[in-house]
């Protein structure tokens, strides 16, 4: 199966997962994972029209988008790409993930939440002054729903102290939920919390489902799905 197929299956996938469950399949944004993928690969994708990528490493995100962009944001002179940030943020990255994504899926503890504060901070005032401007990006926060000590990701009875920390105190854009269920288990009861919690806060977004269960994610109410397998196949190691 050619890369295009694999994303062809997958939107038919995903049209058929939304007339089920009586939703809009143009309400589900399908964001093609493309971390440890070869580049020619991902020429596929964006051959195919598809704009929607995400990457969970901010420098191997640079290595695979930088080098495509012409500076002016479009990539091969056709198609601006639309970056989505789904793995965790060190510190340190911050700057460099608010230059490149216009989506960042895991805000997921105070120190980060306040660092992406100050830089957002530093990078208006440069672009006021070089007259450079990129949106900055918006946000979702990961929820741990499973309470799986090695997995990042606020617990869901600290969900609101949280939000209202990024929302309130910091006037980050804050968007949706996202969640990766426990690995061993049903993903639906997680897919259920998620869309519950982003109910009684009032979010509209929810990011959730990967290969193995974006179509139980949209039955659920997904709004963003992360898949990378069914569209480029196993990842180099
Ligand atoms: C890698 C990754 C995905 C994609 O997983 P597949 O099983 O290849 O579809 C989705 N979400 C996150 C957070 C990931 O790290």
């Amino acid at each position: 199966m050619s890369v295009r197929s694999n994303l062809a299956d997958v939107n038919t996938r995903i049209e058929a997962a939304a007339l089920r469950s009586e939703r809009k399949a143009t309400d589900i944004s399908l964001i093609a994972v493309s971390k440890k993928q070869p580049s020619d690969k991902i020429s596929e994708v964006l051959d195919a029209g598809h704009h929607i990528f995400g990457e969970n490493r901010v420098q191997e995100a640079q290595k695979h988008w930088l080098t495509r962009s012409d500076g002016t944001g479009n990539v091969e002179g056709s198609i601006t790409p639309e970056l989505h940030l789904i793995g965790s943020l060190q510190t340190n990255k911050v700057d460099d993930a608010l230059s490149l994504f216009n989506v960042i899926h895991t805000l997921d503890r105070p120190k980060l939440v306040s660092k992406i504060s100050t830089s957002l901070e530093s990078l208006k005032q440069a672009a006021d002054k070089s007259g450079r401007t990129k949106k900055p990006p918006y946000f979702f926060i990961q929820v741990n729903t499973g309470l799986e000590p090695q997995k990042s990701g606020i617990a869901p009875n600290e969900l609101s102290d949280f939000l209202e920390l990024c929302m309130e105190e910091y006037a980050l854009d804050v968007r949706g939920l996202m969640c990766i269920p426990p690995y061993e288990e049903e993903p639906r009861p997680h897919f259920e919390l998620l869309a519950q919690l982003g109910r009684e806060h009032g979010l509209p977004y929810l990011s959730m489902g990967m290969s193995s269960d974006f179509e139980v994610a949209i039955e659920c109410g997904a709004t963003h799905v992360r898949v990378g397998t069914d569209i480029f196949g196993s990842r180099e190691i």
